[in-house]
Formats: C-alpha cells, structure tokens, sequence
C-alpha cells in the first residue's frame, strides 16, 4: 500500500467541507432505498485449510453507529468484512439484516440489502474518470432494462442524469468535487480512499464498511475521514471500520470489537476496549 504520512500540506481537493453528504446520502427522498437498521451476524466463522481466519465471531452494526474492528495484521478482519459483503462464503453462522437472512446470498445481491464497502487496496477503474468511478455504486437502483439504456429511452437517461448529480454531490462532500472528470488512475492514494467512500454511499446503503480507510492518510487527511464518517452517522448510517490508527477509532467509535487469531476478544465502548487487559497485551501494547 502506498503510504503518505509525512506529507506537509493539506491537499486544496481534500479541503473541502463534507456538507453535501446529508443530503445526499440519506436524506434524499427514499423511493427505492430501504432503510434497514441492524446488521446482525451471529457466530461466523471461515477457515482457509487448517487456518480459522474467522472463529465463531458475533458483531451487531446498527444504524446510525460507528463501530470500531481492531486487531493485530491476520486476526481475520478483512475475512470478516469479506463474509459479511459475500465475497467469501459463511462456513458457520448466520448474518441477518433486520428480518432478512443474507447469509447465502452472493456478492452482487449484497447492495439490496443495505451493504457497501471500501477495499483495504483501493479498487477502482483506472481509465474511467472519478465521476464514473463513483457513478457505479447506483446501479443497484437502476431499474432501467438493458434496451432502455442501449436505446437511451428517457427512463434510462433520467437514471443515468440521477445517478450522475447523486454522485457528483458525493464527491463534493468527500471533498473531490474539483476533480469529478480526472482519470482515477491520476490520482493520489488519500483521493482514491476518498472517492472509494464516495461510489459506496452512491449505492445510498444503510451500512458502510471501510477496511483501513486511513491507511497512508496524512494527518490532516484523517481529520477529514473523521469528519467524512461522524456525517455519515448522522445520517444514520451504520459504520464498520477497520483501522489501526488507534487514537482514530477510539475518539469517533461508539463500539470497538477486538480480533485476535481470528476470535472476538473484548467488544465494548472505547473505554473499556482501551484498558481491556488482553487487548493491551495483544495489540495496543503496554
Ligand atoms: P487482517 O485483515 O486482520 O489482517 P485477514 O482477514 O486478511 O486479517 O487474514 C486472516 C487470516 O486468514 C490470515 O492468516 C490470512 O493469511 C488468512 N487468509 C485470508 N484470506 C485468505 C485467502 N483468500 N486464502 C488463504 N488464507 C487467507
Ligand atoms: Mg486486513
């Protein structure tokens, strides 16, 4: 991963105030969009051979709460996060989103219930512009069928037009709204962490998972992440981030869970995260 953290100055693209995220994101009239409100999963557990990546862990995201996932590099958080968006199958255990059980359901069936994510590498179209890139996220709600849109009949212009001010808003309030036409293969890493976040929330989901979002980040560009994601509570979106920078997590979570070895060792507020004795002794250090 491209790592940035001595960058001196705040980028001018990155300066930008997040406002637009609101309204955009979720108070946005909700013809198409379900708003859920708990993504439960219950003792998931996967193994890769005689490894147990992910070891009978339960977690609840709900709405509208920033959740911490914090553990040492290997103890299974980006498998967790890889079950819960389905792109590795369950060996054990359940994830239900309020009635629905999305245990089974495969990876492209995972938006409709409320799910987006970012990557721990970003992953994104590099000869496509950063409008683009971000536009991709709304196909979920696209109802148009594909000779609509070969045919560019008006229900699948008026969408393309939706999706494309859904998303430049979103770029705007990630703070990438003077670069919307800039190929994504131009752009600096913290803009493609940015841009990630933003294609998510064009899926306009209730739950976001961001796996390492300020890896590489300045700390000026944290500070914006920050801002990025205490908005996107207040939206109501529920939060899942994994992220080493400790400080981060513990100021803006409301729950911390803690891996280790693939297992759930403490879950709690931040405080008791912190002064958890086995957390200190295999992660945050004396
Ligand atoms: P973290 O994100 O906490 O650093 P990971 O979830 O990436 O941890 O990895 C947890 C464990 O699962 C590690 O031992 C890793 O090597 C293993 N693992 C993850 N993905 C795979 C895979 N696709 N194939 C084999 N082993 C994997
Ligand atoms: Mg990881």
């Amino acid at each position: 991963m491209t790592s940035n953290p001595t960058s001196p100055a705040p980028r001018a693209t990155l300066a930008a105030s997040p406002s637009a995220i609101g309204a955009s994101a979720a108070h946005r009239p909700a013809r198409e969009t379900t708003r859920r409100g708990e993504l439960v999963a219950t003792g998931l557990t996967r193994r890769f051979g005689s490894v147990v990546a992910v070891d009978s862990v339960s977690l609840t995201l709900k709405a509208g709460e920033i959740h911490g996932l914090i553990g040492p590099n290997g103890s299974g958080k980006t498998t967790f996060l890889n079950l819960l968006t389905g792109y590795y199958k369950v060996d054990e255990g359940r994830i239900v989103v309020d009635a629905d059980d999305l245990t089974a359901a495969p990876v492209q069936r995972r938006p409709h219930f409320g799910i987006a994510r970012t990557f721990q590498k970003p992953r994104l179209l590099g000869s496509l512009t950063v409008l683009d890139n971000a536009m991709l996220g709304g196909w979920e709600h696209a109802r148009s069928g594909f000779l609509e849109t070969a045919l560019a009949l008006p229900r699948a212009r008026r969408e393309d037009r939706q999706q494309r001010e859904l998303a430049a808003e979103l770029l705007h309030g990630v703070g990438l709204g003077n670069i919307l036409t800039r190929r994504a293969n131009l752009l600096d890493h913290a803009e493609q962490r940015f841009l990630e976040i933003a294609r998510g929330l064009t899926m306009r989901p209730s739950f976001i998972l961001l796996d390492e979002p300020a890896g590489g980040l300045t700390e000026h560009e944290i500070e914006q992440l920050a801002r990025i994601v205490v908005q996107l509570r207040e939206c109501g979106i529920g939060v899942l981030i994994v992220e080493h920078h400790t400080d981060f997590v513990f100021r803006i979570c409301d729950r911390v869970t803690t891996l280790n070895l693939g297992k759930m060792i403490k879950h709690g507020t931040p405080d008791e995260v912190r002064n958890d004795p086995e957390v200190i002794r295999v992660y945050l250090g004396a």
